[in-house]
């Protein structure tokens, strides 16, 4: 046991929905500790759902053994295994059943299925002590706006086609950059705004994909692609493509907290690591006199933390997972899960 955290038995967290393998652990009371992480990056192409489970069992017992030793704990230290149950890829969320399962049984502690989605927001809340936000939920296969009424967090926008960040890694990846394209994007439009003093989008319009409370990014990708093609700098590219899709989102997210009647808005998924949202997110909370809240980037992208915390909360209701309920769920939806906890 360590001194740091005395006798507090700590709940584990496991992530595995899609490139990221990840451990994380919170303590009773909610204290969020880093997790041990790491990413599958294919060489080429997109992510390879096979490839990326083989990555994940090869590099699970080095993490779990690193997060142990680096928060001195043993195995009776932990009091509950949380596992991603759902949404993801089924060979990846399959490596990490099978992880919980396997704990569970062997350290004799409760086994907590988890929907990925829904443990964004309550890290987000965890972190930054929000209480009953919109959350705009923007990562790499998932993007939706989503609001808690009657018991569920319901999605009251999302995206047609791809995930935000998907789009962002393929436009990244056809100009040559390797995954994770968000940052580089991300860099490229830094770039582009410090040698541009006009920061006129006149020069270059792309489509910009709000239908009602959802949106698209596949077509504002091949048009972008497009105006590459057509010779304008990757730079400009890159800073027009973020103001427009980062826009979109504002806008739905300002729609939702009017009809949900919020005042908070909160950002995670990997893409809420841009500097560029967040600065959006700032500026339409204060001009509705909400406020914007995220994350630190690490509590952003996937992780084994957020995981953990919200196992901690299911078990505050006394929920657990019967080894016979414990089946992953690929397709599982953000308001298939009720939510009974604070
Ligand atoms: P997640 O799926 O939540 O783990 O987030 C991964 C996604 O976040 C990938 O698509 C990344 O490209 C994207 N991402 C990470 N950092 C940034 C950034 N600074 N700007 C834009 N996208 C980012
Ligand atoms: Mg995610």
């Amino acid at each position: 046991m360590s001194a740091a955290y005395g006798l507090m038995a700590m709940i584990l967290g496991i992530e595995s929905t899609a490139h990221t393998l990840s451990f994380g652990l919170v303590s009773q009371d909610g204290e969020a500790l880093p997790s041990s992480s790491d990413l599958y990056a294919p060489d080429e192409g997109g992510i390879h759902p096979r490839e990326a489970a083989d990555h994940h069992s090869e590099i699970a017992g080095h993490l779990l053994q690193n997060l142990m030793e680096t928060n001195s704990l043993n195995s009776s230290d932990i009091s509950a295994i949380a596992f991603s149950q759902g949404p993801g890829l089924g060979p990846c969320l399959r490596v990490g059943a099978s992880i919980a399962r396997g704990l569970s049984h062997s350290w004799d502690v409760p086994l907590v299925g988890v929907n990925h989605c829904v443990a964004h927001i309550e890290i987000g809340r965890n972190q930054t002590k929000c209480d009953d936000p919109v959350l705009l939920y923007v990562s790499g296969g998932n993007t939706q706006i989503i609001a808690r009424k009657g018991g569920r967090y319901r999605v009251l926008g999302e995206t047609l086609d791809i995930g935000i960040g998907n789009m962002l890694d393929k436009f990244a990846r056809t100009h040559g950059m390797a995954f994770p394209g968000g940052p580089k994007v991300e860099s490229l439009a830094s770039k582009w705004l410090s040698s541009d003093s006009t920061r006129t989008l006149d020069r270059i319009s792309l489509p910009y994909a709000v239908q009602g409370m959802d949106l698209s990014f596949s077509g504002i990708m091949t048009a972008a692609n497009q105006k590459v093609a057509d010779g304008h700098p990757l730079e400009e590219v890159c800073w027009a493509l973020q103001e427009h899709v980062f826009a979109a989102c504002i806008e739905v997210a300002e729609r939702a907290m009017a009809h949900a009647g919020k005042d908070e808005l909160l950002l995670g998924g990997g893409v809420a690591c841009n500097a560029r949202i967040n600065e959006m997110a700032r500026i339409m909370c204060d001009e509705r006199g909400a406020t914007a809240y995220c994350p630190p980037k690490p509590f952003c992208v996937d992780n084994g933390t957020m995981i953990a915390e919200l196992g901690r909360r299911m078990l505050s209701v006394s929920e657990t997972t019967e080894l016979s309920e414990s089946a992953i769920s690929p397709g599982l939806r953000t308001d298939q899960t009720i939510v009974r906890w604070n």
